[in-house]
């Protein structure tokens, strides 16, 4: 438990908040409740402050959120924050009460390896029954057209009428043939469509925090600044939210796996308004950058240069963004690594209201 007056000075720092920072009370007391935050938040506290004694606006407090904080020795951890507000004789107070997420974090991500396995497996299974389905399915017109074209084949030149009907009818069938095979490969679509995501509309800096605080469980020890810069004026989305959050999480992963040798670890993760119906994001890293090998195939499934890696991250993010009606792609990062690039759709606040 951290206490802290109005201007964000700390008042007292519970036992637990020592061995939770790395802190001793009378170090932090008198200082900026900041010094427990990662950026952005650690620049942006005094404003979060100053504009609740502006406006009253609640945005944390009573609340209560999953968001990032940051020890002593400047790792981050995962945490989940509530605040509390209160009066005392000397003024206002505000008392924040934070439980170190880290080993329940490890557990949910490990359930949720498992499940992105689980789906994956499933959903290999699904399509190789479909597959081995449509192939039989198809396989039956595709050898009545052939049959068909090639008796007709046999018989252009003759003029007689009898001949001449027989060609028609031949190649009405292989027509009515072709038609049915293009019904095949559209129920089979149909199919497809039918396990879409479930869209709803979404807080994306909610999302981000969440799923940026999930993917840096253990990244703080490797020294990895992370900054995320998100666009207010685009945070609402219509997304699945955990399928987002795991493209998130694939992506963040994926970074911080390509900056293990890097002398620099920059990771920004960015979001835009792009027109009226699209927010754009970026998950950039200053990494080793793509494999050339790689770059042309990257989004395809069982392509990978890690030991031991299954190449499946990208392509089910792919999958995913685009069932969502979303683009992703990769570009050299202004950070000097990788920069993955993805659209949502955005969502207007008066849709939120209709819906
Ligand atoms: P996996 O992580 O299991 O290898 P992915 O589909 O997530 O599978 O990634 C495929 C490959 O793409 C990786 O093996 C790696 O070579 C490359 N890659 C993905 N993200 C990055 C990145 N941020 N920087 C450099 N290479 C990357």
């Amino acid at each position: 438990m951290v206490v802290i007056d109005n201007r964000g000075l700390i008042l007292s720092f519970s036992s637990a908040a020592e061995a939770m920072f790395g802190y001793a009370e009378h170090e932090v007391v008198g200082e900026d409740v900041s010094i427990l935050m990662p950026s952005p938040d650690r620049e942006r506290h005094d404003g979060y402050l100053e504009r609740y004694h502006h406006t009253g606006e609640r945005r944390i407090i009573g609340i209560g959120r999953v968001t990032t904080a940051r020890r002593r020795d400047g790792s981050t951890f995962p945490i989940e924050l509530s605040i509390g507000e209160a009066r005392s004789e000397d003024g206002q107070i505000f008392t924040g009460f934070i439980r170190d997420l880290t080993e329940r974090q490890k557990t949910e991500r490990r359930l949720q390896d498992l499940q992105g396995e689980l789906t994956h497996v499933s959903r290999v299974s699904a399509m190789g029954t479909l597959a081995a389905a449509l192939a039989h399915e198809l396989n039956q017109p595709l050898t009545a057209i052939a049959n068909y074209m090639e008796g007709a084949r046999d018989l252009v030149g003759a003029t007689d009428p009898e001949t001449i009907a027989m060609i028609r009818e031949a190649l009405d069938e292989a027509a009515q043939q072709s038609v049915r095979a293009g019904q095949i490969v559209r129920r089979l679509r149909e199919f497809i469509a039918r396990g879409e995501a479930e869209k709803r509309i979404e807080s994306l800096s909610k999302l981000v925090t969440e799923a940026n605080a999930l993917a840096l469980v253990g990244a703080g020890e490797q020294g990895i600044e992370v900054t995320v810069s998100l666009d207010p004026s685009a945070d609402q989305v219509l997304v699945d939210r955990i399928q987002v959050q795991q493209v998130l999480l694939n992506l963040i992963r994926n970074a911080i796996e390509a900056m293990h040798d890097a002398p620099v670890r920059r990771l920004e993760i960015t979001s835009r308004a792009e027109g009226e119906s699209l927010v754009h994001m970026m998950v950039a890293d200053s990494g080793g950058g793509l494999d050339p090998d790689v770059a042309a195939r990257l989004f395809e499934p069982f392509l990978s240069t890690k030991d031991g890696g299954m190449g499946l991250g990208l392509s089910i993010c792919r999958t995913i963004i685009e069932a969502q009606g979303g683009r992703i792609w990769a570009e050299p990062s202004p950070l000097g690594g990788t920069a993955f690039h993805f659209t949502l759709i955005a969502s207007t606040p008066v849709e939120a209201a209709n819906d």
